[in-house]
């Protein structure tokens, strides 16, 4: 009794399966008919098939697979081909896809953005770190945006400015959302001698218009009135004249030579010289001179020092400069150092033999928030002093062009209260 009820329970199980597995059969059957159709139809005609069994459900499946890596290997061939090319661009180049990802980023944004070493499918947002160049991609996108952008991204050295160019572009497989292309240019040196020429300008100007207003302003005084004034007012006006038109000319002739130094052609006539003999000569002559009578100039330079390729007469432009400056910026009875000596070039300036010379005083010194600007142009620690002296602000950056031209290094040390030491080094090798 028991076997005949466990059998007629199996016969229904299979049975039941039984009608499963055919209507699953159907649906197969069905679903590869249906793929069939719409591959024919895709290729332009139906072609009738009596049998969509199991073998032509499989056979369609590997078909699909086939032909969608097909199409992923086409896909990533041709955005290969496309990193190659922008690859060896020195502009940054990025692709960005319709949802925002990162499809291509080349080498160059990399150096650009550090970010961008691993961009590929992160959002770009992540990568370029910016909300102006966010903006930028939208108005790319919508179409408003200008053909060429500037942008200011703050980094960790400081402000890098960059010139994007963006357009939409159609992906090359597929008809969809356009991508966005952007190419970066870095412009941040030209952004910063552009401000440097702007400084440049305005600090002229501004040199240029004080003595010029008082020549002028004395001259028209004169004009007026010359021959109903006092003797001693017309002399008073007739040295202002001539104080300001020689500062006048004496910034004109500092800008001259800067301008020359800095050109492609800075006119050096180099010779072979004595540098230890040349330091000597300055230095005795300066000690002869009656402004430096007030000062104790001494001079301590190594016999060692030997002949060197130099343009004496601007060496001798360098020594006179700070030995000026010497004189000009300590009180009178204080006493300058001439010190030169021979030693070891760093690896890094070529080897060999360099001298250094080094002029230090011992007047009132540099702050230290000045010490990193004391040879730019035009800039002074004591304005008042150096008008009054008739500096320029030019001359320590003459300095350091024309030992820069020698293939030297110049430096200032200086603790306030202390004095000042003004150091530049000449390679013996020329
Ligand atoms: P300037 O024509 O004004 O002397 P420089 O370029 O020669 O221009 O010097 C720049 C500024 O550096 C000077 O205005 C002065 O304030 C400061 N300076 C230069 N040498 C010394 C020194 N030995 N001691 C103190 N300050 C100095």
């Amino acid at each position: 009794m028991i076997y005949i009820t466990v059998i007629i329970v199996l016969a229904i199980a299979l049975a039941a399966a039984l009608v499963r597995l055919a209507r699953l059969r159907g649906g197969l059957r069905e679903m590869a008919r249906t793929l069939v159709e719409r591959r024919e139809i895709r290729r332009g005609g139906l072609r009738v098939t009596p049998d969509y069994g199991m073998g032509v459900l499989i056979d369609e499946i590997n078909e699909i697979l086939a032909e969608n890596g097909r199409l992923q290997r086409q896909r990533s061939s041709h955005l290969a081909q496309l990193e190659t090319t922008l690859g060896s661009l020195q502009e940054a180049v990025i692709v960005i896809g319709s949802d925002n990802t990162v499809l291509l980023a080349n080498k160059a944004l990399q150096s650009l953005f550090p970010d961008a070493k691993n961009a590929l499918r992160q959002r770009f947002e992540r990568v370029i770190r910016s909300a102006a160049f966010l903006e930028y991609v939208e108005a790319v996108r919508n179409g408003t945006a200008r053909p060429q952008h500037e942008i200011a991204f703050d980094t960790a050295d400081g402000t890098r400015w960059v010139e994007a160019t963006g357009a939409t572009i159609e992906p090359p497989d597929e008809p969809g959302e356009p991508w966005s292309l952007f190419v970066l240019h870095d412009i941040t040196r030209q952004k910063k001698l552009e401000a440097v020429r702007k400084d440049f300008v305005a600090n002229v100007s501004h040199e240029l218009r004080t003595p010029l207003s008082l020549v002028k302003g004395c001259a028209e005084t004169l004009v007026d009135g010359h021959r109903e004034m006092p003797d001693a007012d017309r002399d008073r006006f007739l040295r202002t004249i001539h104080r300001h038109s020689e500062r006048l000319a004496t910034l004109i002739e500092d800008l001259l030579s800067l301008s020359r130094l800095e050109s492609a052609n800075p006119g050096l006539n180099i010779e072979r010289v004595s540098i230890s003999q040349l330091l000597h000569s300055i230095a005795d002559d300066y000690r002869a001179r009656p402004s430096a009578s007030a000062h104790r100039i001494t001079a301590d330079i190594d016999p060692a020092i030997g002949e060197a390729g130099i343009d004496a007469q601007k060496i001798t432009q360098v020594f006179e400069n700070l030995l000026n400056n010497a004189l000009k910026y300590t009180p009178a009875g204080s006493t300058i150092t001439i010190t030169a000596k021979r030693r070891p070039a760093p690896a890094h300036e070529g080897g060999g033999n360099e001298v250094e010379v080094c002029v230090r005083d011992n007047g009132p010194g540099i702050p230290g928030a000045d010490l990193p600007h004391m040879f730019e142009r035009f800039y002074r620690v004591d304005k008042g002093r150096s008008r009054e002296t008739g500096g320029t602000g030019l001359g320590l950056s003459i300095v350091k062009h024309i030992v820069q031209l020698h293939g030297g290094r110049v430096r200032v040390e200086s603790t306030q209260g202390r004095g000042a030491a003004f150091f530049f080094t000449l390679p013996e090798r020329k």
